[in-house]
């Protein structure tokens, strides 16, 4: 079916208008027409081939949020006027060990990523939600609640279960303290959600500004990484690290300011690798770990948790012809806190 878009051409082009066709609605599929769809840090690497050679056209956008139009015969859990979400993956092999522990994120297979990637044939591009609608596998598509701001709900999609697997991982929560290092996308939900399970939150930022609205998120303690006598007073104090950075950053830095035993968690995707000296590690039996979006039952667990406890994005709608400002700002840091697009500005 025609399907209009948002598309780069190659790594050096604008985003632009342009159309394609999607795939008809199979027997296991689900279309809906895309409402709202967020706009990640990874949006920004993935058409500047930042991390990899891109599948170009390109059509970014994996936080989607919209209304089904129709559904295949053999479809159980959605109707015709849901409201339906879908994230980073459109699909997976879905029977290796990962799949079937519902991690379909760490298929051994490779799961298929919402855009940028290819179906399970290996040769049909996906194209993500900078676009009026989209055709999707039924397990993969997320409910959606009807009691929480639409336009919001579109970034917990990934910046939203991101934060929220690892914490639930590692079972962040009382008693512990966690620092939230980066406050944009990833790093506001990191911290609604280190609130929510009951931890200590201290974000660590490069922004001094950002002080008052990371109270207003909930964080209990504000560090500028920058201000040396800020940071040797947080030597050795936190549990955990959620570290969202989006750009090279001294990890040695961050891991000094682990207790024995600590874990610092990347979740932020840097193009360039970090330097990591094994005395940051080895002094004070420290972890460095990481941890990629989040299966599709722990997606929809976090929706409902989010349902259930009031929490959204903190978003500013943007119409499409707006996306690069979006991006100019976000890569400065002035985001506050996730960059959504009304799609009906396509
Ligand atoms: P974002 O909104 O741009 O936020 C990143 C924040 O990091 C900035 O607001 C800034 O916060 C801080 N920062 C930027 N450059 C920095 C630097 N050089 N040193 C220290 N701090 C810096 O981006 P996002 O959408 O949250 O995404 C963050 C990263 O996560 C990206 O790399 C993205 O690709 C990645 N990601 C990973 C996953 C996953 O599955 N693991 C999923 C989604 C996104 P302050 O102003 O507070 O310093
Ligand atoms: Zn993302």
């Amino acid at each position: 079916m025609k399907t209009k878009a948002y598309a780069v051409q190659n790594e050096t082009a604008p985003l632009a208008p342009w159309t394609f066709d999607r795939r008809d609605v199979g027997p296991h599929d689900v279309q809906f027409d895309i409402l709202f769809c967020g706009v990640c840090h990874s949006d920004l690497h993935q058409i500047k081939n930042d991390w990899f050679p891109g599948i170009f056209p390109m059509v970014p956008g994996h936080e989607i949020v919209g209304r089904v139009v129709k559904v295949g015969d053999h479809v159980k859990k959605f109707k015709v006027g849901d409201l339906a979400g879908t994230g980073c993956m459109v699909d997976s092999c879905q029977v290796c060990e990962n799949c079937k522990r519902d991690l379909e994120q760490y298929c051994l297979e490779g799961s298929t990523q919402t855009y940028n990637s290819y179906e399970r044939n290996g040769k049909t591009p996906t194209y993500g939600g900078y676009s009026n609608t989209i055709v999707v596998r039924e397990e993969f598509v997320l409910h959606i609640s009807d009691k929480l701001d639409l336009a919001a709900t579109a970034p917990l999609l990934c910046a939203g279960i991101t934060t929220y697997s690892p914490l639930k991982h590692w079972k962040v929560g009382k008693g512990h303290k966690l620092a939230v290092v980066g406050l944009g996308g990833l790093g506001h939900m990191g911290v609604k959600f280190g609130v929510a399970f009951g931890a200590e939150v201290t974000v660590l930022s490069t922004s001094p500004k950002k002080e008052a609205d990371a109270k207003a998120l909930g964080a209990h303690h504000f560090v500028v990484t920058s201000d040396p006598a800020q940071i040797k007073a947080a030597r050795a104090t936190f549990d955990y690290i959620l570290d969202t950075v989006s750009a090279p950053h001294d990890m040695n830095m961050y891991l000094s300011l682990l207790k024995t035993d600590g874990v610092h968690i990347c979740v932020g995707a840097p193009p360039e690798p970090a330097q990591v000296s094994a005395f940051s590690l080895l002094a004070g039996r420290k972890s460095l770990a990481g941890s990629g979006i989040g299966g599709i039952k722990e997606t929809q667990e976090m929706l409902d948790f989010c349902a259930a406890n009031n929490i959204v994005s903190d978003i500013e709608i943007i119409d499409i012809k707006d996306i690069h400002t979006a991006y100019d700002r976000m890569v400065k840091g002035d985001v506050q806190y996730r960059f959504v697009i009304d799609m009906a500005t396509l």
